[in-house]
């Protein structure tokens, strides 16, 4: 929604000329007047509430003080001359620099007088000092409400040259805003406008700029939050809806044969009820007529595997092929492997096909898909980028889902007339609020429970000076036939170093474990895939007994024998990474251990990682304390999931807020899919008017 005002470029807005409006555009992307209105502040300053002295602790912030001027002294020659006043509360001193003006400050300064003074703290030579700072003769009257809240913008230092600091960038905002020609149209419906008791869009445009009071901030912000969400939910909802229509599911109706088979004769074990409730989730899905779009997570080893293993059946007892989509040679060879193993004594035709399958074997394959004799294929994602086609192509199942991009799974729609069924797995659990809006077009399923007689992995935090007790352990297990990950960190420096790092581990690994008593492999990334194999087949038929890798071993590789992981400079290593490394052991019957080695000086987060490492084996409750650590920027696939486009709202804050406007994005467009009734028209107006704005989004999902 816009009005020509807001789309006047910013040129034309009094106080920019074409040389801020040139740096608004290049440091802000800021071309419009409606966009400098959504340029938000940061943060808001209450002058109603003083900061003491002693308290300043980081230097990132605007702050307010009230303190004396007990000294002032210039220093310096004449034209590299510097004020500094020095200022007093009742908890202690800072100082306040100037650099320019200091003529006129030190006019202006009055020694003894107590000021407010207002400014960004920061450190030079061990000391606090705030340097420019804003100083105000405090006044017996309380402030009027409307000055109360202090808006500050985000500006850069080539902005801030030409100005436009943080108070700059307030004055062309309050232009605009009172410019007579200014209106804010609404976006929402009066409907949910009174159903929700916000703030109308233009009041909430004002207040977030300039909070007439702390609570009409509040509002302004509750307000402009869930637009925001609610716009995101509400194109997903629109989208999801929309594909169940185009596409039209195969109807899998049938629980026959191969599944009856498989479940009475040969399933070793009874399922686990996480594992039941998915399957039943899964069934109705395939027995609906649409297109099943779902994402299946699960921690490591809870047994996904098998679940898709039995859609594949099920698809099988349909009469429709399937395909299981691994992210690495490994992986898919290790799945080729264990299915194959429990799929022994069923007719069921598997096979494996990858970047080294030879043509001849892979002409025959080809073959067999087409003719429907090959009823199962386990691959590498080539499987899709290659001419592969099936005759009858009812289920893809991909797993690892987070190092397979969205574009990717699009492919897969074109491949046939009737889009096959998707099963997505991973084992990087999503926070929930973040799946929602990542993946707010997939449905969702979660297993969260491991199968009996799992021991948790006993996590241990090791700092240096104990390795000597470490190595011991391993020994020990070791003498008990156990074998032994030892993960080295990627420095990513260069590779070379990382390689140096690394290599220099393994040599003093086998300083204390030396052959032939003992036996280590090494395996890391810049081997030929052929020597990692074998590397990781030696240890797996247990020819070698210590494990040296770097992370490459983080994903699926399954030895249930190894029983202890080290990590080697665990401060390094991200959350997800930790847990999915823990993963690698912990695998058979033995009790696991995973020791994280590191020295004594961490930073605060580092800490909170490792202490979070030994406090839980949820993989839920890591990722969301991962979330909270590093916010959505890092996480994988938010880069192009749109929400790091937000202006205001924050997945992990407004959860509520996230929620609220995902279950009415979904009521609408149950009610309204087009959104073609005229009491929706302002909703697909605002939507397409986005859409225009930002073309990427209409590739997403
Ligand atoms: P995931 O794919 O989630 O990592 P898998 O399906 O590979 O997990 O299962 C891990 C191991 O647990 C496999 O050896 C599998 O046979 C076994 N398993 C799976 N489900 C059960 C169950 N309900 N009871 C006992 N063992 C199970
Ligand atoms: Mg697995």
């Amino acid at each position: 929604m816009t009005t020509p005002f807001l789309e006047t470029p910013v040129e034309y807005l009094k106080g920019v000329g074409p040389a801020r409006a040139d740096l608004l555009k290049k440091e802000l992307n800021i071309h419009t007047f409606g966009e400098l209105l959504t340029f938000f502040p940061f943060r808001y300053v209450d002058r109603s509430k003083f900061y003491q002295i002693a308290d300043i602790h980081d230097d990132s912030s605007y702050i307010q003080i009230k303190a004396r001027i007990v000294h002032i002294q210039t220093i310096g020659a004449l034209h590299h001359q510097r004020l500094v006043a020095t200022a007093r509360d009742a908890s202690g001193e800072i100082d306040l620099v100037w650099f320019q003006g200091v003529k006129w400050v030190l006019e202006m300064l009055t020694p003894q007088q107590e000021y407010v003074i207002f400014g960004k703290p920061g450190i030079y030579n061990g000391r606090w000092n705030i340097p420019h700072p804003e100083l105000e003769i405090p006044t017996q009257q309380p402030l009027p409400l409307s000055e109360v809240v202090r808006p500050i913008y985000n500006s850069t230092e080539k902005l801030k040259s030409k100005g436009l600091d943080f108070k700059g960038i307030g004055k062309l905002v309050r232009n605009i805003l009172l410019n007579e020609k200014f209106i804010m149209p609404e976006s929402l419906t009066p409907e949910i406008i009174q159903r929700l008791r916000l703030i109308n869009r233009q009041e909430a445009f004002v207040n977030i700029h300039f909070p007439q009071s702390p609570e009409l901030l509040k509002k302004a912000q509750t307000r402009l939050k869930f637009e925001e969400l609610f716009y995101i939910q509400l194109r997903l909802a629109k989208q999801r809806h929309g594909r169940l229509l185009k596409h039209q599911g195969h109807k899998f109706l049938k629980v026959a044969e191969y599944v009856n088979q498989f479940y009475h004769h040969h399933l070793t074990f009874e399922l686990t009820n996480a594992q039941k409730r998915v399957i039943k989730e899964i069934r109705v899905d395939l027995g609906s007529g649409n297109q099943m779009n779902r994402l299946l997570q699960g921690d490591v080893g809870s047994g996904k595997t098998l679940v898709a293993l039995m859609t594949m059946l099920i698809a099988l007892d349909n009469s429709f092929q399937s395909c299981l989509m691994a992210p690495t040679e490994i992986l898919a060879r290790q799945h080729f492997n264990s299915i194959s193993g429990m799929l022994t004594g069923l007719n069921v035709v598997l096979k494996l096909l990858t970047g080294s399958t030879r043509p001849a074997e892979r002409r025959e394959i080809q073959e067999g898909l087409q003719n429907g004799t090959v009823h199962l294929l386990i691959g590498t994602h080539a499987l899709i980028e290659e001419n592969v086609k099936f005759r009858r192509l009812g289920l893809v199942v991909i797993d690892e889902q987070h190092r397979f991009g969205v574009a990717q799974r699009a492919k897969l729609w074109e491949k046939n007339v009737v889009t096959p069924h998707i099963l997505v797995m991973t084992a990087t659990p999503i926070p929930r609020t973040l799946a929602m809006t990542l993946y707010g077009d997939l449905d969702t399923s979660i297993i969260d429970e491991l199968p009996p007689g799992r021991k948790p992995v006993v996590t241990k935090h090791v700092y240096e000076p104990e390795r000597e007790k470490v190595f011991r352990f391993i020994r020990e297990k070791i003498g008990e036939g156990r074998q032994v990950y030892i993960v080295f960190p990627l420095i990513q420096e260069s590779e070379t170093l990382d390689l140096k790092n690394l290599e220099d581990g393994y040599t003093a690994i086998i300083q204390v474990f030396p052959p032939p008593q003992y036996t280590v492999s090494m395996v890391h990334g810049r081997m030929k895939q052929k020597e990692k194999d074998d590397e990781m087949k030696r240890f797996l038929e247990r020819k070698t007994q210590i494990m040296v890798a770097t992370t490459v071993i983080e994903v699926g590789v399954d030895v249930p024998n190894a029983s202890v992981m080290v990590i080697e400079n665990a401060e390094r290593f991200g959350l997800a990474q930790l847990h999915q490394l823990r993963g690698r052991v912990g695998r058979g019957s033995d009790q696991s251990y995973c020791i994280l080695m590191s020295g004594f000086e961490l930073s605060a987060e580092a800490r909170k990682r490792i202490s979070t490492m030994v406090r839980t084996n949820d993989g839920f409750e890591i990722a969301e304390t991962d979330l909270q650590l590093r916010g959505p920027g890092d996480l994988q696939g938010t880069q192009q999931s749109g929400i790091m486009d937000l202006r205001i709202a924050d997945i992990v804050k407004d959860e509520k807020i996230l929620k609220f406007a995902r279950s009415l994005a979904s009521e609408i467009i149950s009610n309204d899919p087009m959104l073609s009734k005229k009491e929706n028209d302002i909703l697909a107006l605002h939507l397409l008017n986005m859409d225009k704005k930002q073309q990427n989004w209409g590739l997403i999902s």
